[in-house]
């Protein structure tokens, strides 16, 4: 292997800052104790100490260096590609912090009264706006943290619906393409999450929804594209089947970035749809960062919307509390406010035309993937896809060499690698999203890197199951990892 092409900063080998430096050095030069005492005592005396144990002693550019370094293990999108499939890990314009550093957003409190707060009320008015045109919906909350928890209040908003009617539904449909967290959400609401099977071609298979569908049903969850990158295209027959025993439709946005601006989810039938703007709108994520998933929703669900809702009456912004059927509040205050910022900057900058283009620009870079790659790597679904492509460890496994070799491997290439073995559906699955925001260059790049990590897997094997050998922290043991981290440097530990 030739050089690294990705980055490099996953191969920094930067030691901890107790094991550098050497005795006597100092990051600062102060003027000889005599002449503190003529300066006025810059240096009050309790406050010298002879010698502290242990405390590393450097010069200043190596104190900069080192935490400069240590700023760079963090692998982000400023500093490579990051091919994370159903995250969206795509480019976060710089202007989007630019504006949400601005004074009336960050200074602002949210207990400060609505009339000296218009414009941020008006910035969440418009957003909004915004988010029900690009989904098709007619009202939004901006209040969930991230897609999870529009999930949860998507769910809630379900059941208050159904609880309105007099109506006890206890299941949701849950495909099986689906991500962990539908599931999960489901049950925390109190419904039992009850499984879809797809078919052949990776999409929702309707004969066995029509079995599994009945006036017990209160929703299904579907995620469209569904999370192996493949559009549902009987989507509008799954609406009918699931309307037709009273059911509602819930979409589970996270991928939007895939059709905005081409698809309008509410005339696919979708009756809910949260929206991931960490994902789709640019806004940073990762590393438990603030998210933001808005929930948007049709006429007759946003009477359950958490409160307050925002109004607007003769030019004036307002929040109202009274909505009697309201589920409550389910965050602090307004929701993650200057995320909001962020993805209304985003959306603003773009404009329509912008957006659209995005989505239209990630899916032929993920087309070009699938198409690159598909000679090396086993294709479970050969069908174009949208926004992201699943491939597996099928071919290089007649080499012993499975899918977390594999993605081991590219961090030695200065990638990051993609996401493995989800969705669960499909064995070893490899599951890869460029983004728009990658150009042609850096996908080839890619395309090599994975490309030399198919010939080594059939002419050399072993140096893939010893991967990554560049980093400072090499194959660790994926369990014992989790389950007992060690977190704390002592001398000797050899960490
Ligand atoms: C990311 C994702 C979620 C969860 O969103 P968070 O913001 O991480 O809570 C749900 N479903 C799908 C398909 C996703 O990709």
């Amino acid at each position: 292997m030739g050089k690294t092409r990705g980055i490099t900063t996953l191969t920094v080998d930067e030691p901890l800052i107790f094991e550098k430096g050497s005795p006597g050095r100092t990051g600062v030069s102060l003027p000889d104790d005599k002449n503190i005492g003529k300066l006025g005592g810059t240096l009050p005396p309790n406050l010298i100490r002879e010698d502290i144990e242990d405390f590393p002693e450097l010069s200043q550019v190596e104190v900069v260096r080192h935490y400069t370094r240590l700023s760079h293990y963090n692998y982000c999108v400023d500093t490579g590609f990051y091919p994370l499939g159903s995250c969206t890990m795509k480019y976060n314009p710089k202007v989007n912090e630019e504006v949400a550093k601005l004074k009336g957003f960050s200074y602002i409190h949210p207990l400060q009264p609505e009339h000296l707060s218009q414009g941020a009320m008006g910035m969440m008015y418009d957003l909004e706006r915004f988010l029900a045109e690009i989904t098709g919906m007619d009202s939004v909350t901006l209040q969930p943290a991230a897609g999870a928890h529009g999930e949860l209040t998507g769910m809630l908003v379900v059941k208050a619906y159904f609880a309105d009617r007099g109506q006890k539904r206890s299941k949701v449909l849950i495909p099986d393409t689906a991500h962990g967290t539908n599931p999960a959400s489901v049950s925390m609401c109190g419904f039992k999450a009850v499984p879809v099977k797809s078919n052949k071609d990776g999409i929702i298979d309707k004969k066995s929804l029509a079995g599994v569908m009945d006036e017990d049903v209160a929703a299904i969850m579907i995620t469209n594209p569904n999370t192996l990158g493949i559009f549902e295209t009987d989507i509008k027959e799954i609406s009918a089947i699931v309307h037709e025993k009273g059911g509602l439709m819930y979409g589970d946005g996270a991928n939007l970035n895939a059709f905005m601006g081409v698809v309008s989810a509410g005339k696919t039938g979708l009756d809910l749809i949260h929206i991931n703007l960490h994902k789709t709108f640019s806004t940073p994520h990762g590393g438990g960062g603030p998210g933001s998933g808005p929930l948007a929703v049709k006429k007759g669900l946003d009477c359950y919307l958490p409160v307050p809702v925002i109004k607007k009456k003769d030019q004036n912004y307002f929040f109202d509390y009274d909505i009697p059927g309201s589920i409550g509040k389910i965050k602090s205050f307004y929701g993650n406010f200057l995320i909001c910022v962020r993805a209304y900057t985003y959306i603003l900058s773009m404009g329509g035309p912008g957006l659209e283009r995005a989505s239209r620009t990630a899916v032929v870079n993920a087309n070009y993937l699938r198409s690159k790659l598909k000679k090396l790597y086993d294709l479970p679904y050969d069908t174009p896809c949208l926004h992201e492509c699943v491939f597996t460890d099928k071919k290089q496994q007649e080499h012993g060499i499975s899918t977390l070799d594999i993605a081991k491997r590219l961090i030695d290439y200065g990638f990051h690698p993609p996401t493995i073995y989800f969705p669960l559906v499909v064995d070893g699955a490899l599951m890869i999203e460029p983004t728009e925001t990658e150009s042609k260059q850096t996908l080839d790049l890619f395309i090599d890197a994975m490309t030399s990590i198919a010939h080594e897997a059939e002419h050399n094997p072993q140096k893939l199951k010893t991967a990554p050998v560049k980093s400072r922290v090499g194959r660790v043991d994926e369990v014992l990892a989790a389950r007992s981290p060690v977190l704390r440097w002592s001398r000797g530990s050899g960490m």
